[in-house]
């Protein structure tokens, strides 16, 4: 059975989507830990992320990269953080989190509750960095 992440690409799913790539894809964590919060992931299915292979890995990172400094234009904030959980999605994925200290990083606090109509701004204007 595909993933949710793969319905989302396919557009089975509907996401609040940032950017996209031939390899890859951008959207927004639908439970943000802040303001921003996106996802980047890899169109090919793999779960873990060292298990993607090399070339599409490079892909990704620099794709991240990319998304990350949209982030960065969009959203006030110290800089980007950066990880990789993996622990309810088995399609590897980057989180891409605007931060300001350490604690923005922490999952197991209580995600934002951003409306529909912020979300979708917020993504439009991150695509927007990318026309
Ligand atoms: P992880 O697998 O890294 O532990 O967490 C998965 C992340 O995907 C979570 O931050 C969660 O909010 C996000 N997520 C799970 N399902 C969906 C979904 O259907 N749409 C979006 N946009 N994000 C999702």
């Amino acid at each position: 059975m595909s993933s949710i992440f793969t319905k989302i690409i396919n557009g089975e799913i509907p996401s609040y989507k940032v950017v996209e790539s031939e390899t890859c894809f951008a959207f927004l964590d639908i439970n943000p830990l802040a303001k921003g919060h996106t996802l980047v992931v890899p169109k090919k299915e793999v779960d873990y992320i060292f298990d993607v292979e090399d070339e599409l890995y490079s892909d990704l990172m620099l794709f991240a990269k990319k998304v990350g400094k949209a982030i960065e234009k969009v959203v006030p904030c110290e800089r980007v953080g950066v990880t990789v959980i993996g622990l309810e999605v088995p399609h590897a994925h980057i989180h891409l989190i605007p931060i300001n200290g350490i604690s923005d990083m922490n999952f197991a606090k209580p995600k934002l509750a951003l409306d529909k109509d912020e979300l979708s701004e917020l993504a439009k204007r991150m695509a927007s960095e990318f026309r």
